[in-house]
């Protein structure tokens, strides 16, 4: 689904990314993670073609993304639904107009992008508080505006930048369990982040940034682990169902455990 080749990035005489290459497949949730400074802003950067790389190839499935002519950069937006590290939301229009803008600016009626945008936002939780302003609302909620206008036009990647950097550990546990949701839909979700208790409690791929390369990409880890982790399943089931406990077994098994305790 996203694919970078060789990808290297230099703003000016500063090298941000170097020989950055990686493989995200469609359906994945993949971490982001990184220092500061490490790339993790400009990867998203180059992924929505709001940079061009200096060097190297990226694709967004089948969009060849450096070499796309500018009518189509709009087709590629759509495809791949933003929530910035800064949110951009409009602070002089409520949470419903904030979520209908990009509907509307693109040519949908005012009637079907109230619709859509309410449909949305009442899936990201916040049914209530559609005229509201974006400064009435908590740091979490905001962040859920920014997720709902990202899913406007039901994007088949979501780069989630930072979404969690303000919150609190309840809070940003919500927001994750929301993108997860999304995910489980079948959005490829893509979200840079320097929480590491985020990353320790879900069991996720991990592509860890350092100076603007790829340090390590934690993939292989976690697919092992589900690999063994579904043998291990598999054997107590069958260890189970071929040897039925009796009582008297049971009940030595019980006198083991006095004896031990
Ligand atoms: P991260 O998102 O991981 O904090 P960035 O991708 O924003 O990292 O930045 C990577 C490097 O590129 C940093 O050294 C940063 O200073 C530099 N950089 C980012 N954007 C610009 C820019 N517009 N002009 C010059 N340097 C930039
Ligand atoms: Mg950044």
């Amino acid at each position: 689904m996203i694919n970078f080749s060789s990808v290297t990035k230099q703003y000016f005489s500063d090298t941000a990314l170097d020989q950055v290459s990686f493989t995200i497949e469609k359906g994945d949730f993949v971490f982001l993670v990184g220092p500061t400074g490490s790339g993790k802003t400009t990867i998203f950067r180059l992924i929505i073609r709001d940079l061009l790389p200096s060097q190297g190839e990226i694709t967004i499935g089948t969009i060849d993304v450096v070499n796309l002519p500018k009518k189509k950069i709009r087709e590629l937006r759509r495809n791949v639904g933003v929530v910035f590290q800064d949110l951009k939301l409009l602070l002089d229009r409520t949470v419903l107009e904030n979520v209908m803008l990009p509907l509307q600016l693109s040519g949908v009626n005012d009637s079907e992008a109230e619709s859509k945008a309410e449909e949305l936002l009442v899936s990201v939780g916040l049914s209530s508080m559609l005229n509201k302003f974006p400064l009435q609302l908590s740091g979490g909620e905001r962040q859920r505006v920014a997720i709902a206008r990202a899913l406007v036009f039901d994007p088949e990647v979501i780069l989630a930048d930072e979404p969690t950097g303000n919150l609190d550990m309840q809070t940003s546990l919500q927001i994750l369990d929301l993108l997860d949701s999304i995910n489980k839909r079948g959005t490829t979700i893509f979200m840079a982040t320097h929480n590491d208790r985020i990353i320790d409690t879900t069991k996720k791929r991990v592509l860890v940034m350092e100076r603007g390369k790829v340090k390590e990409d934690r993939r292989k880890k976690v697919e092992e682990k589900k690999h063994d982790e579904g043998k291990q399943e598999k054997k107590e089931t069958k260890a189970h169902q071929e040897e039925p406990i009796s009582l008297e077994t049971l009940s030595k098994k019980e006198q083991k455990h006095d004896d031990a305790s």
